[in-house]
């Protein structure tokens, strides 16, 4: 896969790729405002304007944000997700603004991987939704990582779902990631530690019951 490199709108920065034309191009920054327009006690960041030398419109900076134009943002990656999950994620993110196909295309990479950490071998995605189906999934899980995978795919091939004629489809698929990371990592590890929290006595009677219910099934 071809890398894009994309540098977000970053305050105070010579060059990044422009909010509104998406081009890597070298930014002007205004004056502050603040010390011009308004009340001189507020802070010298408070109001700050860039303007993009390639499309020469302005963006908004308010205390070193950027305001306007309003941005794509996607919410944090599960804490549980491993650490390349979620750097793919993170990069996927960055990206989705000029390219929601390259966006889907790098969190299908993610699934893969995320898969891989759960019991898949991490190199089939649809393989690996089949394995960890069978071992027992909600209904719901299944179908998110579906969702995924679907979604994915049509990042990396061309397939019948416009992924640039509507980018906030794209944009839902980081809360589905989320919700399987939830799902297949963060409660399985809550409940695991609180059942090696009980006391051994009645850990140690939980599992005679469960090896006596297997032997009496076999008879
Ligand atoms: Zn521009």
């Amino acid at each position: 896969m071809t890398k894009i490199t994309y540098y977000p709108p970053e305050y105070g920065k010579d060059e990044f790729n422009c909010a509104h034309c998406k081009v890597f191009a070298h930014q002007s920054w205004g004056g502050s405002l603040s010390s011009n327009l308004l009340n001189s006690s507020l802070p010298s960041d408070f109001l700050t304007v860039s303007k993009c030398r390639h499309c020469y419109e302005l963006s908004i900076w308010i205390e070193g944000s950027l305001v306007y134009p309003a941005q794509i943002t996607v919410e944090d990656p599960n804490d549980d997700m491993p650490d390349e999950v979620k750097k793919l994620y993170r990069e996927s993110a960055q990206i989705l603004p000029i390219s929601p196909r390259a966006a889907a295309a790098l969190l299908r990479l993610g699934l893969q991987i995320l898969l891989g950490a759960v019991g898949g071998d991490g190199k089939n995605i649809n393989n690996d939704i089949k394995k960890i189906v069978a071992s027992g999934v909600e209904s719901e899980t299944q179908k998110a990582l579906d969702i995924l995978r679907v979604f994915g795919n049509s990042g990396a091939h061309p397939g019948e779902i416009k992924l640039d004629e509507d980018p906030g489809l794209v944009h839902k698929m980081y809360g589905l990631m989320n919700y399987v990371t939830d799902r297949l990592i963060t409660q399985k590890n809550q409940i695991n530690e609180l059942f090696e929290g009980l006391p051994e006595g009645i850990k140690n009677q939980i599992e005679s019951r469960d090896g006596k219910n297997k032997n009496e099934e076999k008879l």
